[in-house]
C-alpha cells in the first residue's frame, strides 16, 4: 500500500498529528512517514508520552517502526494485523496516559473481540483528556457509535509524580458502526462541580468550591469533594460536568503552585460561561476527539454525518487535514452561522 508522508509541523504542529496518524495507520494498514514532529513545540521530538504512543501502536499491530526514540523528529511506521488483546501501557513520567489510550483505541474498536487496556502514567494532565472527561464526555458518543468503552480511575496521577492508573475495556461495535448527527445538546439534566486536591490541604477544596458556586450561582448540593488519597497528589484539579440530554461537557482546570484557589475557580467559571453562551453541542477538545471515530463509523457506514461545536481548533482542523489523508472522506466546515458546524461524508458523495 502507498506511504502516506505527514509533516508534524503543519497545523497545530503539535502531538496530536502523530497520534492522529498512528491510530489511522493501524486502522487502515496503511503505512506512513512523519517528519518534523512536534516542530512547532519549544521541545521537539517524540517525548515520552508520544514514544508510549508509537510503543503502543506497535504492540497492538506487531507492525515494523523506525525512529521510536526520545527526541526523535521523524517516524517511519509500517502497520501489522491489530490484535484484539489484554495491554499495558506505562508512560514512565507524568505524562498522559489518556493520550496513548486515544491513539490505540480506534484500531482495538475495529477488531471483531474485545481488548483491556491498563494505562500508567498522568490521568488528569493540562492539554490532555481528563479521565473523568472521557468517561463522561466521549464513551457515551463511543456508546452510540456502538462501541462500549468501560474506562475505571484506579489511581489519579497528577504532574509531577504520575504514577496515575486506568483500566479501559473497549467492546467493538458487534452490529457495526452507526454514525449519527450530534447538532444540539438537549435540556440540560445535571450540572455539578468537583475538586480533587490530593496531598493539599482541604482548604483548597473548599475554597476553590465555595468560589465557583458563588460566580456561577450554584448550590451546596452541586458541589462535590470526591474521597482522594494522600499518595495520589500532590495535584489539584477542578471539573465542572454539565449533562445535557444528547451530550455531557466536563471542563477542567488544574491548581498550580502561586495560583489562588479562587483564580483557579475563577479560571473555571470563565470556561463553563463560554461554554454555555455558545449553542454549539460540542465542546472545543470533544470536537477534535469526535471526528476521527465519527470519520470511521461514515466508511464503514457510508453516507455522512454532522456536529456542531463551541469552536473549531487548531488540533481539529489539524485533525480534519490528517484524516483526510487517510480515509475516504470529506469534511465541510460551515462558519456562517454563530458557531462551526462540521459534516463529514463518504468521498463518492
Ligand atoms: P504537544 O502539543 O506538546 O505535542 P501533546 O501531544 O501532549 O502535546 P496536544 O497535541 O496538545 O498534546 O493534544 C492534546 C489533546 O488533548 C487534544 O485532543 C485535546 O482536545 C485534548 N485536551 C486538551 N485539554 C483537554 C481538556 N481540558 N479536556 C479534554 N480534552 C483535552
Amino acid at each position: 500500500m502507498e506511504l502516506i508522508e505527514l509533516d508534524g509541523s503543519t497545523g497545530e504542529g503539535g502531538g496530536q498529528i502523530l497520534r492522529t496518524s498512528l491510530a489511522l495507520s493501524m486502522c487502515t494498514g496503511r503505512p506512513m512517514a512523519i517528519q518534523r514532529i512536534r516542530a512547532k513545540r519549544p521541545k521537539p521530538g517524540l517525548m515520552r508520552q508520544h514514544l508510549t504512543c508509537v510503543q503502543a501502536a506497535v504492540a497492538v499491530c506487531g507492525g515494523a517502526v523506525e525512529g521510536a526514540e526520545l527526541g526523535s523528529q521523524t517516524l517511519v511506521f509500517e502497520p501489522g494485523p491489530v490484535r484484539a488483546g489484554d495491554y499495558a501501557f506505562n508512560v514512565g513520567t507524568a505524562g498522559s496516559c489518556t493520550l496513548v489510550l486515544q491513539t490505540v483505541l480506534p484500531a482495538l474498536m475495529l477488531c471483531a473481540e474485545s481488548s483491556r487496556v491498563s494505562l500508567s502514567g498522568g490521568t488528569h494532565n493540562p492539554m490532555a483528556p481528563p479521565f473523568h472527561f472521557l468517561e463522561r464526555s466521549f464513551a457515551p458518543l463511543l456508546r452510540r457509535l456502538g462501541v462500549g468503552l468501560d474506562l475505571e480511575l484506579r489511581r489519579m496521577g497528577f504532574y509531577p509524580a504520575g504514577g496515575g492508573e486506568v483500566s479501559a475495556v473497549v467492546h467493538p461495535a458487534t452490529a457495526g458502526l452507526q454514525p449519527f448527527d450530534l447538532t444540539d445538546r438537549g435540556p440540560v439534566q445535571d450540572a455539578y462541580a468537583e475538586c480533587f486536591a490530593p496531598a493539599l490541604p482541604s482548604a483548597v477544596a473548599v475554597r476553590e468550591l465555595a468560589a465557583l458556586a458563588r460566580a456561577l450561582g450554584w448550590s451546596g448540593e452541586q458541589l462535590r469533594t470526591p474521597a482522594v488519597r494522600q499518595n495520589e497528589g500532590p495535584g489539584n484539579a477542578l471539573l465542572a460536568t454539565i449533562a445535557y440530554a444528547h451530550v455531557s461537557e466536563v471542563v477542567t482546570v488544574f491548581g498550580e503552585k502561586g495560583v489562588s484557589a479562587e483564580q483557579v475557580a475563577g479560571a473555571l467559571v470563565k470556561e463553563v460561561r463560554v461554554f454555555q453562551a455558545s449553542e454549539g453541542a460540542l465542546g472545543q477538545h470533544l470536537a477534535d476527539q469526535w471526528m476521527l471515530p465519527l470519520a470511521l463509523a461514515v466508511v464503514e457506514r457510508g453516507g455522512a454525518a454532522s456536529f456542531t461545536c463551541t469552536e473549531l481548533t487548531g488540533h481539529a482542523t489539524t485533525n480534519i487535514g490528517v484524516i483526510e489523508k487517510f480515509l475516504p472522506v470529506r469534511f465541510d466546515v460551515d462558519l456562517t452561522e454563530t458557531h462551526p458546524r462540521v459534516r463529514v461524508m463518504a468521498a463518492n458523495l
